[in-house]
């Protein structure tokens, strides 16, 4: 499977400069779609995941298939004033400026081992964010799972103990930071 044809590119989206990695065109194509969720799975088939924290909005879209799949809970890291009840938050640094992420207290569950799951990671500030939300209720980190890795924004430095896999990387001195 050509994977790197099925990931649409958008220059300058959404500002001038950056090139944008559009994985919703993995999702419009049934072949590319099925090539990405079988990989992961496979990936992880040998790990103990005890449940699945995805990243708003994209990571959505992967953690519910792997949740479906392997029979575990599904947890959804969104974005600051989604969720309705008690939370635990993060705020992480953007090129310029914040972002927090909020994940529903009781929901994740302490003790347990969560394969944290997006779309791409850039500088790893997502999900290194998400990671410590985990931790900080003393439940442990099975792993991190993105379809595209930018590595040259040296990520490993953020969250490479939590070994994070990828399907496929790209190598471009551009960096976009969305949403
Ligand atoms: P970071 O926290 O820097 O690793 O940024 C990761 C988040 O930003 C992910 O949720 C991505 O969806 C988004 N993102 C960052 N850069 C890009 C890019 N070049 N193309 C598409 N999405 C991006």
């Amino acid at each position: 499977m050509d994977l790197d044809s099925a990931i649409r590119k958008v220059p300058d989206f959404p500002k001038p400069g950056i090139l944008f990695y559009d994985i919703t065109s993995i999702f419009t194509n049934p072949k590319a779609f099925k090539f990405v969720v079988d990989s992961m799975l496979d990936l992880y088939k040998d790990e103990k995941v005890d449940g699945v924290i995805s990243i708003e909005s994209r990571g959505f879209l992967l953690g519910s298939c792997f949740s479906y799949h392997n029979n575990v809970p599904l947890v959804l890291a969104r974005k600051k004033g989604k969720l309705p009840c008690k939370t635990i938050e993060m705020s992480y640094d953007l090129e310029y400026g914040s972002a927090t992420l909020e994940i529903h207290e009781e929901d994740l569950v302490p003790k347990k081992r969560w394969l944290i799951i997006d779309d791409l990671i850039a500088t790893g500030g997502t999900l290194a964010a998400t990671a410590a939300m985990v931790e900080s209720v003393g439940a442990q980190v099975a792993g991190i799972f993105s379809i595209i890795g930018l590595p040259f924004l040296n990520y490993e430095e953020k969250i490479g103990k939590y070994s994070p896999k990828t399907l496929l990387n790209y190598s471009t001195e551009k960096i976009c930071e969305t949403e």
